[in-house]
């Protein structure tokens, strides 16, 4: 039997790591230098977090957890996003008690059973952040100028930062109304999700991808117009500090998230490179959510961004080559070389030189071909002539030169040209 990834799920393999680990350790200093620090929390969680953490009538409530009883009966989920576990966590640890404001930032698989296409997958990873406990739009534009600033310091340049006010209970039920009494004058051009969406939750259409959907919703009336003087201020206010953090944004008010929780900011990073799915980061204001989840009115705002997007953005402006290899081989010829590299390799590693070496005997020209394969800057080569004379031969693999070093003056070679 034959064993393949489920669909939809897919192996990152040693060849394409190098771009994964940039982005996480550029995200860890970018975000670090904002004040973020890394929260970890399980990626199984009680179904009802999510149900009520994002919302019943969401297509990811809706349709698209992994879902199951365990032994016990209890019914949990594979977590479809990462803030309804951090604020849970939040709760939990008593956190809010201890420090009220919060800033995390976390890493991980998420799992949503969606339809599989380019840039959409069922296990995808995301880089997220929450700011918990504060109010003022200044934490609203921070983190959208922060998430700007992550992505030029990636090396992107292809997005464009754009954001919205959702409004909030005040005033969002008045636009829905309004929206929704326009989706009814289009509902023989809408697609059935987008016709229950009229009674469900008319601001979804935004998100359709329809030709047809938003072709009929072209001339929607939109949520700017519609915002009460509060969520009105809070939104200017979010563009003004904008402007003074130098950030550039467009104002798109068909900006909606598939989420529930999010009122007042809404912000996506969106690009012309991916095809359908051009949104590799988004996020917005969610100030129910603690309260909701069992903790303290606080407010709160995060974002997240989709990795494999992120990446595949990197792969098409050529910054996720592969890094150089920095790998020595240690091609070894019969047991008494052997004895002898042993003890010189594993100091050597002790060292931080990153070493590989012929474990099986093989012939010279198969374990050169081994080294070449892996890239290694240098082979060191030590056969029974070498060690009858006590040397080894230092091959350049990048010039070809060689040249012959006392075994015992290894250590001090690498380490000469480490520095
Ligand atoms: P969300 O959690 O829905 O707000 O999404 C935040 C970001 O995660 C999106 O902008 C995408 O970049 C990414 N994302 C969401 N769903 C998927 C998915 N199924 N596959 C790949 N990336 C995704």
């Amino acid at each position: 039997m034959k064993y393949s990834s489920i669909k939809g799920m897919s192996d990152i393999m040693p060849s394409e790591i190098s771009a994964w680990q940039k982005l996480e350790s550029t995200a860890l200093e970018v975000f670090g230098l904002y004040g973020y620090l890394e929260i970890r929390t399980p990626i199984v969680e009680k179904t009802d977090l999510f149900v009520r953490g994002i919302g019943s009538n969401t297509m990811v409530v809706e349709k698209e957890m992994y879902s199951f009883k365990d032994i016990s009966d209890d019914m949990l989920s594979l977590r479809p996003e990462g803030t309804a576990s951090v604020i849970r966590a939040y709760i939990e640890s008593g956190a809010y008690q201890a420090e009220g404001i919060a800033k995390y930032v976390y890493i991980g698989p998420m799992f949503r059973r969606e339809r599989p296409q380019k840039g959409r997958y069922r296990q995808f990873h995301q880089i997220g952040v929450e700011a918990i406990g504060l109010s003022d739009p200044l934490i609203d534009a921070e983190q959208i100028a922060m998430g700007d600033f992550f992505f030029k310091k990636l090396g992107l340049s292809d997005f464009t930062t754009e954001i919205n006010s959702l409004g909030c209970k005040k005033c969002r039920p008045e636009y829905n109304k309004v929206f929704g009494e326009f989706l009814k004058t289009k509902h023989a051009r809408l697609c059935a999700d987008c016709q229950r969406r009229i009674l469900t939750n008319p601001l979804r259409a935004f998100d359709c991808k329809n030709p047809d959907c938003i072709a009929a919703i072209k001339e929607a009336p939109l949520i700017g117009s519609h915002l009460c003087k509060e969520c009105s201020d809070h939104f200017l206010s979010v563009q003004k500090r904008l402007n003074q953090l130098g950030t550039k944004f467009v104002v798109n008010h068909k900006i909606v998230r598939g989420l529930d929780y999010y009122m007042r900011t809404a912000f996506e990073y969106t690009t012309d490179k991916l095809g359908s799915q051009n949104a590799i980061a988004g996020g917005g204001r969610y100030d129910g959510l603690v309260h909701d989840l069992g903790g303290p009115n606080l407010p709160g705002v995060g974002f997240a961004i989709g990795m494999e997007r992120v990446i595949m953005l990197m792969q098409a402006s050529n910054l996720a080559a592969a890094a150089e290899s920095d790998m020595v081989f240690f091609a070894l010829l019969g047991e008494t070389a052997r004895e002898k590299a042993i003890p010189v390799i594993n100091s050597l590693r002790q060292d931080g030189i990153k070493i590989e070496l012929d474990y099986d005997g093989h012939s010279l020209k198969s374990q050169m071909r081994r080294a070449d394969k892996m890239a290694a800057h240098t082979v060191v080569i030590i056969g029974d002539e070498e060690v009858a004379k006590g040397k080894a031969v230092i091959r350049n693999m990048r010039t070809k030169e060689q040249e012959e070093v006392n075994i015992g003056d290894l250590a001090r070679h690498f380490v000469r040209i480490e520095v």
